[in-house]
């Protein structure tokens, strides 16, 4: 493997056109997804069609999708507004049985929506994709659990008053998806707006819309039509139309904090319902202690290298005790170093590729940095190789450097990419203060057997959510939000669906004067 001096001089022609604007006539039927509104699947009123490239495999074209506008997105919330009423009427054990229908059936393709979606994402099928979509399946059946959980409270007004009140839908809720983990992301608002009563115009990502149109046909055989409508296209198109559309009630937004930011503003200039979930640089915290496999294990999952990184609660800034940083150090060397990169659709593969050219020459620029930087060490990875079947892909390797603070921008900055950054520390004030010191709070890490000053820690963290001694994903039930500028609102929760998905009516009846 030779080691070029940077990754973006290296990247050979793309081979295909990945323009868009192509008829669907030019590209094999089998290719061409359509989109859902109203329960019909259809072509975008333009006609114009987006490819969805391979990111295994430079140029390969995965299908064709609607290049969406916003006359698409009109009808997509009209159709949304038709089927509100009778979708909010019904008695919530309907809406309940429906949800739960639909964990079923996409229990049942579980295995096709892991392969589609680890085609378009590039995540891997064993590690991401068939995990990602159990927790579809999880939390499909939790929010059709909750739904008769939407309750409200009455008042001990005395007995010539009734004063109670009622947890009623916000109306259409438009879903704008990221393309990390679209199925997850789509599972942590679908099925909450529509328990709560809602409808749903969903905006699929760019880059990863197949398989959230496969899960928009799992679910249209149970929905009534209009009930759930997916639309696809830019995000500075369709997202946009979507947030100031007035029929839109509440924008929920997954994605990064720069388009959030904006996101905000625009809804709240026309004073809609908002919430966001954004981007993160989350801080792990190594307590000295013996260092065991499950630690290394601990971090290496929560550092979501298997997921090449591309995830918002990647605990990437690595916090190392100086009394054992140069034994995890080593370990972690070790452990990532076993770790397959390839092709995300082969069961061996542990990490698969990143989502698309602009995101490899991203994480290409800090590593550069990282590399080109004398008070770093790399430790193990560095640019990806040029030559054989890696290079036939945006793949990067499993990196970390040590040599850091907390001032690098390798340390501060979201890098969507597997690269780590080890930083030692000798007290606990200040690495507290160092963890703090960032724009975002979503998620932390704290690695310590002394289970006191880990709770102590973990409540000094600005963070939304913190873990002690384990490193996973999202589980079903968790309240799920960031801190800071990582989001506002909450997910994945009862507690979420009610606050993000219903607002509260007050009715106050006089009965019999005594
Ligand atoms: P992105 O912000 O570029 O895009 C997200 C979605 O917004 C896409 O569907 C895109 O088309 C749409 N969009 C883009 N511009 C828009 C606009 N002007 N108006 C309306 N919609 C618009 O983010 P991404 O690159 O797809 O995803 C990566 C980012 O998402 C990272 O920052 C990551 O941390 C964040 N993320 C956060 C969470 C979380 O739960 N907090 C989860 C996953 C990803």
């Amino acid at each position: 493997m030779t080691t070029p001096s940077s990754v973006q001089s290296r990247l050979p022609a793309n081979p295909a056109d990945t323009g868009t604007g192509t008829t669907a006539e030019q590209r094999p039927e089998a290719t061409v997804k359509r989109m859902l509104i109203g329960g019909r699947w259809v072509e975008s009123r333009t006609g114009a069609w987006r490819e969805v490239i391979s990111p295994a495999h430079r140029g390969r074209v995965l299908g064709q999708v609607p290049e969406a506008g916003p006359d698409d997105v009109d009808r997509a919330v009209a159709a949304a507004r038709a089927a509100w009423p009778a979708w909010r009427d019904q008695h919530f054990t309907a809406r309940q049985r429906q949800l739960l229908k639909i964990a079923d059936l996409v229990e049942q393709r579980a295995d096709e929506l892991a392969r589609i979606t680890a085609a378009d994402t590039g995540n891997a099928l064993r590690t991401q994709a068939r995990p990602e979509v159990a927790t579809l399946v999880d939390l499909f059946r939790y929010f059709g659990g909750v739904a008769g959980e939407v309750k409200g409270y009455t008042l001990p007004a005395g007995p010539a008053q009734l004063q109670y009140t009622r947890q009623e839908p916000l109306g259409v809720v438009g879903g704008i998806l990221p393309w990390n983990s679209p199925l997850m992301i789509a599972g942590f608002k679908v099925p909450a707006a529509l328990a709560a009563g809602n409808t749903v115009v969903l905006k699929a990502a760019e880059d990863a819309p197949l398989s959230i149109l496969l899960l928009a046909e799992i679910c249209q055989d149970v929905l009534p039509p209009g009930v759930l409508n997916v639309v696809t296209g830019a995000g500075a198109t369709v997202g946009q139309a979507l947030v100031n559309h007035d029929g839109v009630d509440k924008v929920s937004f997954t994605g990064s904090t720069e388009v959030g930011r904006r996101i905000a503003q625009q809804a709240a200039s026309r004073l809609a319902h908002v919430s966001l979930e954004l981007g993160g640089k989350s801080p792990s915290i190594v307590f000295p202690g013996e260092v065991t496999d499950a630690l290394i294990d601990g971090l290496l999952l929560s550092s979501r290298v298997t997921r090449q990184g591309q995830s918002c609660t990647a605990g990437t800034r690595l916090f190392v005790h100086r009394d054992v940083h140069d034994e995890v150090v080593a370990r972690l060397v070790t452990r990532m170093s076993a770790l397959t990169v390839g092709d995300p659709l082969d069961e061996a593969t542990d990490i698969g590729a990143i989502i698309n050219e602009t995101q490899f020459r991203t994480v290409g620029d800090y590593l550069d940095e990282g590399l080109s930087d004398p008070r770093l060490t790399l430790e193990l990875g560095g640019l990806p190789p040029d030559t054989g079947p890696l290079a036939e892909g945006y793949f990067h390797l499993p990196t970390l450097f040590s040599g850091a603070d907390n001032s690098f921008r390798l340390a501060r900055e979201e890098i969507f990419g597997p690269v780590l950054v080890a930083i030692p520390w000798d007290d606990v004030d200040d690495v507290i203060r160092m963890a703090n010191d960032s724009a975002y709070g979503l998620a932390a890490y704290v690695w310590c057997d002394d289970i006191h000053r880990a709770v102590d820690t973990a409540h000094r963290l600005e963070a939304g959510w913190v873990q002690v001694n384990q490193g996973g994903g999202q589980v079903v039930g968790q309240s799920y939000g960031g801190y800071k500028q990582s989001g506002i609102g909450r997910e994945v929760s009862l507690e979420g669906m009610i606050a993000g998905f219903t607002q509260t009516k007050q009715i106050n009846i006089q009965l019999a004067d005594r």
